[in-house]
């Protein structure tokens, strides 16, 4: 069997994690730019990161024979001091060549401040000028569909097709209104908290199959980057088709992120 795991952030996970992905199928992965667990002290925190994601870690993944993508951005848990995150914006437009750059993320709101809202349209305006495909945060802690609205609306009021802009962290509530606005829509799953892999295969069973795709979201906290596999085992285990599985776990996220031409996959 073969997957991808299109939000994952390898920087803060072993490379027994890569190995054992490697093992479970996983063939590519796309790793957005995030907070690293703690605040960095300034922009140039921020270079050496954005070359680590460019530079570095494509090349430990291509060890275990998984290719490496990856989105840059300040993160909305760093970008509500306008001053420092407009540093950091102004190091991403250099990084846009780099070859396994997708696009801009993950762009989004962590406390839906005004403040978060303000750097999130100048990110969407900086990847609307780039041309860049668009992956976004919504909030955990805060009202998320408050902020998920939000967010769709400051990327509705943008030129850029919602086609090219995938929504992550949806929830059951959040989900069918991200998809009837055209977005795409993600799910992060987590071993206990936040979406399951029962809870994911249930939305895949009440809103569809179609724009939608899950992840692992493995990070520097309490995370299984083995959880895509274990969603695809449990929706086996439901009796859904191979085709179904593959569906969201492979050739959605590969329609997804075929529209940036950097993302091809050497093996097919
Ligand atoms: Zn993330």
């Amino acid at each position: 069997m073969k997957y991808i795991d299109p939000h994952i952030h390898m920087v803060s996970r072993t490379t027994d994690d890569y190995q054992r992905m490697a093992q479970a199928g996983c063939i590519a992965i796309t790793e957005p730019a995030f907070w690293a667990g703690f605040d960095r002290s300034s922009a140039q925190g921020f270079y050496d990161y954005f070359r680590q994601l460019t530079e570095y870690e494509p090349k430990r993944a291509a060890q275990f024979g998984i290719q490496h993508f990856t989105w840059l951005c300040i993160n909305p848990k760093e970008a509500d001091d306008p001053g420092f995150a407009r540093e950091v914006v102004s190091l991403i437009p250099e990084f846009l060549d780099r070859g396994n750059v997708l696009g801009i993320g993950e762009i989004g709101l962590n406390k839906n401040t005004k403040n978060e809202l303000i750097i999130l349209e100048e990110q969407i305006a900086l990847a609307e000028t780039h041309n860049q495909l668009v992956l976004v945060h919504t909030p955990h802690l805060e009202d998320k569909l408050k902020g998920t609205r939000i967010i769709m609306d400051a990327l509705s009021a943008s030129n850029i097709d919602p086609g090219r802009c995938l929504i992550d962290h949806v929830e059951e509530h959040t989900v069918q209104e991200v998809l009837d606005r055209g977005f795409w829509a993600g799910m992060t799953l987590y071993p206990d908290t936040k979406v399951t892999p029962q809870r994911a295969a249930d939305i895949i069973e009440m809103y569809g199959n179609e724009r939608i795709w899950m992840n692992s979201a493995g990070d520097w906290g309490c995370s299984d980057p083995l959880a895509v596999p274990k969603a695809r085992l449990e929706m086996k285990r439901r009796g859904h088709t191979s085709g179904t599985i593959d569906k969201v776990t492979l050739d959605n996220p590969q329609t997804f992120l075929s529209q940036s031409e950097r993302f091809v996959i050497d093996d097919q």
